[in-house]
């Protein structure tokens, strides 16, 4: 997709959702040295951290070309952000609108840490480019997710850690739709299904039942969206092949 020669490094914030898995493949597309990083915050249900390593795995063994590319995998204990926060991703919290206006799984400044934390790893590691699969389009409204967020957070980092740090968000302003037609386009087929089969939304944690879509209960937020943007793009793509 990309032709350009891919050069410099970039750091995935890769949980092992779709939106994040798309993130990682934009990535690999671009940049010669790619590596992840995750966040252990004492999630309800672990499958995502789970997901993620046999995801690597597969992609690796599925995508010779960007195999060389992609490094270390960085897993951070961030258990104190369990600890100070009250919602349904982290305590057996009804999943629901909360009189805020936000939903219960909003976990707050949950993205402003795990840059703040991945930042300072890239510094560590050498990378100046944080990749994250933050949107603001179609989403839950989730404050931390905003492209003005983002903006400002990449002044602040740039300023307190004295380097300029840039993070990269390709899904901001695309629908789940288009996220589907990105990775589509990033990794054909073989992407596609290694997404269906090896990356994890569900806010409920289940993994029993293999919709078109992938793995999950099929009713929470996470999984509404997720279904609801693959039907559109498999129609979309039924249609234009159709037309051609
Ligand atoms: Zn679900």
């Amino acid at each position: 997709m990309n032709s350009s020669q891919p050069e410099g490094a970039a750091l995935v914030l890769f949980s092992g959702g779709q939106d994040s898995a798309t993130c990682l493949a934009w990535a690999l597309d671009r940049y010669a040295r790619v590596e992840t990083i995750a966040f252990d915050y004492g999630q309800r249900h672990h499958v995502e951290l789970t997901v993620r390593r046999a995801f690597l795995e597969r992609l690796r063994a599925a995508f010779p070309g960007w195999a060389p590319r992609l490094g270390e995998d960085h897993l951070i204990d961030l258990a104190v952000l369990g600890q100070v926060s009250e919602t349904a991703l982290t305590r057996e919290v009804e999943i629901r609108q909360a009189e805020s206006g936000l939903p219960t799984t909003f976990v707050p400044g949950r993205n402003l840490l795990f840059l703040t934390f991945a930042a300072a790893v890239g510094h560590r590691r050498g990378i100046d480019v944080l990749v994250g699969g933050m949107c603001e389009t179609d989403y839950s409204g989730y404050p931390d997710c905003r492209a003005g967020t983002m903006r400002a957070m990449q002044e602040a980092l740039t300023l307190g850690m004295d380097r300029p740090i840039a993070i990269a968000t390709p899904l901001m302003h695309l629908d789940k739709a288009e996220t589907w037609a990105l990775a589509q386009a990033l990794g054909g087929a073989p992407l596609i299904e290694l997404i269906r089969e090896n990356t994890h939304t569900c806010y409920l944690g289940e993994r029993g039942i293999r919709h078109d879509w992938g793995y999950g209960c099929g009713t929470c937020p996470a999984c509404a969206l997720r279904q609801r943007g693959h039907e559109r793009w498999v129609a979309s793509s039924a249609e234009r092949a159709g037309v051609a």
